[in-house]
């Protein structure tokens, strides 16, 4: 089972982190690729260039057995389609290896704006997970492709290739990279939203702020 989790992470924080954790302990223990994006195709400029975004990241999971980094995005350059992404991965894992993409419903809703997203069913499974005061308008199209694909459970995930849609519904915590920015850029604390490592770099990176200070 190859599960991926894309997003900004612009900066990572413990929504992300404790839902990529929450999604693994659904696949019995089975990896999660964090997939940091290049250029996001449906919002404005990030925070961080790039390689702050990723370097915040491997702070974040590092030592964890559970997280990886899928630093493809990254590296393809321009704006980052989740298409190509599965497209490249099924590539790698052939035809039969189940695979799977974790999206927020607030990110779901707005699916049927992603580039080729009719093709998304056919390359993986898509594991939908409820985010906070959001819920899916089932008359909207992503709404009915869940309910054309929905999942009875991760079993029927594991013995399929791709073409299932899975809700997920774990506790969550109301946490958003925007909430975070708006903190920093007002010179509140973001303790506790984000690991002290990450925190760490935003400091020493100078990121999200009103108006950065040279360190010297
Ligand atoms: P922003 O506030 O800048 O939009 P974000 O916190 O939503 O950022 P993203 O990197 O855009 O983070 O999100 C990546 C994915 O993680 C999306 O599918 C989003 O729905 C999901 N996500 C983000 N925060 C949480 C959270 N607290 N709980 C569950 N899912 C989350």
């Amino acid at each position: 089972m190859h599960v991926i989790y894309g997003g900004t992470f612009d900066p990572v924080h413990h929504g992300h982190l404790r839902l990529a954790l929450e999604v693994s302990e659904c696949f019995e223990g089975a990896p999660v690729s964090l997939v940091p994006c290049h250029i996001p195709p449906h919002r404005g400029a990030t925070g961080a260039t790039a390689q702050q975004r990723l370097r915040m990241l491997q702070q974040a999971i590092a030592g964890d057995p559970y997280l990886r980094i899928d630093d493809r995005e990254l590296n393809r350059g321009g704006a980052s389609y989740t298409a190509d992404t599965l497209r490249q991965l099924r590539c790698e894992l052939g035809d039969d290896e189940p695979l799977a993409m974790v999206v927020g419903t607030d990110a779901f809703a707005a699916f049927d704006r992603w580039k080729e997203w009719e093709q998304i069913p056919e390359l993986a499974h898509i594991i939908v997970v409820q985010r906070p005061g959001m819920t899916l308008n089932p008359e909207t199209r992503p709404g009915r492709l869940l309910a054309e694909r929905r999942a009875g459970g991760t079993e029927a995930l594991r013995h399929c290739a791709s073409g299932y849609v899975l809700e997920l519904d774990p506790p969550r915590l109301d946490i958003s990279a925007t909430g975070i920015r708006e903190r920093l850029r007002m010179g509140r604390s973001a303790r506790y939203l984000v690991p002290e490592t990450v925190l760490a770099e935003i400091h020493d990176m100078g990121l999200y702020r009103a108006c950065p200070v040279t360190k010297n």
